[in-house]
């Protein structure tokens, strides 16, 4: 049996208190029916007293039939103990929205909600026990959250990435490499590494400037982004005009064909290039080296390999692709 509140009217003071409370409060009696509401609720509920008093909060609020906050309520009824919902796991139980004159959408408010048993604590007396529900709009601190994480993301991508060619970084390389190295020997799957040299850089610098210097350089990564365009490709600047990718899951005749078609798509580009060994195209020079790597292989060890392959290439005459030969340990044409 729900024991009855006091008929009096409310003392002037307690209206005002919670008329003013920056929450919304919630009563209800032992068979969940609602007793009372304050007028940030019914703001923002977008009910009135008449609409909702008397009635059960199930009634007034489908919503909530089947609910979490539906479980939490009767737990808490019966058992007496207070219950929070976090706004992360139930966001918006009820529907509440900003108050009309404030509204600038419909979205529903983020809601953190108390639930309260008031009145005898001891199982038996779970019949005569009041429900306060509070609830506090966090919807303000959910987007500044929001903002805050979607800045956090993008500081995280700019310290990966290259300014000038917009591709990932040095230090972008140094960890997706020895990430990729630590993952494919846990997999015993093949790791390839391309190292491209662009040939000649600096009789381009000097003979046609450094912005268009820098413009080649970006023409070059933007090739080799398209040719290592599979999901889990990474591409990298290494270092001036040195640049890397890290082919997972992908073996040596596959990372050879990689290189090579760098190469091509770069030769197809025909960037003018007067000083490059009689080209007069831009060219570039790779080095190749792919395999499955022991746990605890370091990342200098296989850039060292890739880059022996490259340096290897340069003698031959640069524009070609060289591979590091583990067998033989030495590089070979490729
Ligand atoms: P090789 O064929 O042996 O590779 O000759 P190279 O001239 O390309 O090699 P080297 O390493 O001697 O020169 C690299 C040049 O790349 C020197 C440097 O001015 C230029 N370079 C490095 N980073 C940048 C950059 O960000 N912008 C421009 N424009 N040039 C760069
Ligand atoms: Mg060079
Ligand atoms: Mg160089």
């Amino acid at each position: 049996m729900t024991q009855s509140l006091s008929p009096s009217p409310l003392p002037l003071w307690l209206d005002w208190v919670l008329s003013a409370t920056p929450s919304g409060l919630l009563l209800l009696d032992a068979e969940s029916n609602i007793v009372f509401a304050n007028k940030w609720f019914l703001l923002r509920a977008r009910v009135s007293v008449d609409e909702i008093v008397g009635r059960g909060v199930r009634d007034v609020f489908a919503v909530l039939q089947g609910s979490h906050f539906e479980r939490a309520l009767v737990k808490a009824m019966r058992s007496g103990f207070p219950a929070l919902l976090s706004q992360t796991l139930h966001p918006s139980p009820f529907p509440l929205y900003a108050p009309a004159a404030t509204a600038v959408s419909d979205n529903l408010l983020r809601q953190s909600i108390h639930i309260v048993p008031m009145g005898p604590t001891d199982a038996a007396a779970a019949g005569q026990r009041y429900i306060l529900i509070q609830i506090a709009d966090v919807s303000p601190t959910v987007a500044r959250e929001r903002l805050l994480k979607a800045h956090a993301d993008r500081m995280s991508d700019l310290v990966h990435i290259d300014a000038l060619t917009g591709i990932g970084n040095r230090r972008f390389f140094d960890e997706s490499i020895s990430a990729e190295l630590r993952a494919a020997s846990r997999t015993g799957t093949s790791l390839g590494l391309v190292m491209l040299d662009i040939d000649q850089f600096k009789q381009f610098n000097d003979l046609y400037g450094h912005p268009a210097g820098d413009r080649c350089l970006r023409a070059v990564a933007d090739v080799v982004k398209t040719v290592c365009r599979r999901p889990r490709d990474l591409v990298a600047r290494y270092g001036g005009e040195e640049l890397a990718a890290i082919l997972p899951d992908t073996d040596d005749v596959g990372a050879a064909q990689v290189a090579r078609d760098i190469l091509q798509k770069l030769r197809d580009l025909g960037l003018q290039h007067e000083d490059n060994l009689g080209r007069s195209i831009v060219t570039a020079s790779a080095g190749v080296y792919a395999g499955v790597p022991q746990s605890g292989d370091s990342a200098d060890v296989v850039v060292g390999h890739a880059d022996q392959a490259l340096y290897a290439a340069k003698n031959a005459g640069r524009d070609r692709v060289y591979c590091f030969d583990a067998g033989r340990q030495e590089a070979v044409p490729g």
